[in-house]
């Protein structure tokens, strides 16, 4: 099932997205609307397997995507440098405040930090190019994990089990905020920094093993590359992430970029006001945002 947060027509509602047939459909619980996604994921997975939809056809080319869960509850989780060629090219680039050669590229255990809920955007939102504080805004392409059932030390073995589904995220970055600040924070949090969606579809379609993650700037093949190249996988991130952090329904966890970043460019290049970034992962849509 594809779920998302959508609007037509004046209304906002919680949606399931029928994209074979062209519509999205609003859905109730009970006979009641479904007032927000933290709402329905917080039912539990009974509540979205029983979440019924209207008989209202939204055409899909009218409805406007806001992002799945448009404002989160806490911050998004991020990892850092979870793929190999792009954990290469980042410690190349000279960018890295945690690295500085090839030999400790590589992380060890999961780079986690995290992006404030404010800064998270819907599809064909605007990134926001904050002139006076960077001059190099870059592009991250990513498999977002929507957890469904919290839980605190979580086995990887029980991880997918915690799992709603899956989204795109792009993990807008300031390059230079992220080298001069030792903690990447500062540098990934700025307001729209974090554009999501366009949907969440749920685990049972879709394949994170095998999945492809693309970018495109200004039509351009930047990113390309397959979720089975992540150093560590979904079931390690939840695991790492909840020992001793009790993982919430509706935390969201953006799980790294592949290689094909500005600053993997020589001489880098990033993002300027104007250009339009496209993600796509299989079975998650398309997530398109002009810089402006
Ligand atoms: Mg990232």
């Amino acid at each position: 099932m594809k779920l998302a947060t959508a609007r037509f027509d004046g209304a906002t509602r919680v949606v399931r997205v029928d994209d074979a047939e062209g519509f999205a459909r609003p859905l109730r619980a009970r006979g009641a609307e479904i007032r927000t996604m933290l709402e329905l994921i917080e039912g539990g997975a009974a509540a979205v397997q029983d979440a019924v939809a209207d008989d209202e056809r939204w055409p899909l080319d009218k409805v406007q995507f806001l992002a799945p869960i448009p404002r989160p509850r806490r911050n998004v989780f991020c990892v850092g440098k979870n793929y190999r060629a792009h954990a290469l090219e980042f410690t190349r680039s000279g960018f890295d405040s945690s690295a500085r050669t090839a030999s400790d590229a590589i992380p060890g255990a999961p780079i986690v930090f995290t992006k404030v809920p404010e800064c998270v955007i819907g599809p064909g939102d605007t990134i926001r190019y904050p002139g006076q504080a960077t001059t190099q805004l870059d592009y991250e392409a990513e498999l977002g994990v929507v957890i469904g059932k919290g839980g605190a030390f979580i086995a990887p073995e029980d991880a997918m089990a915690h799992v709603l589904g899956y989204t795109i995220i792009n993990d807008v970055t300031a390059r230079d905020r992220q080298a001069r600040f030792k903690q990447w924070f500062l540098g990934k949090s700025l307001d729209t920094f974090c554009p999501m969606g366009p949907w969440i579809t749920t685990a049972d379609e879709f394949d994170v093993g095998s999945a492809t993650v693309r970018c495109w700037v200004n039509g351009e093949l930047r990113q390309n590359a397959r979720t089975s190249d992540l150093i560590f996988d979904v079931p390690t991130l939840i695991a790492t992430i909840s020992e001793g952090l009790t993982l919430l329904p509706g935390d969201v966890i953006a799980t790294g970029t592949p290689e094909g970043v500005g600053i993997g460019f020589d001489p880098p290049r990033f993002l300027q006001r104007g250009d339009v970034v496209s993600i796509e992962i299989d079975h998650l849509g398309r997530l398109e945002n002009r810089v402006g």
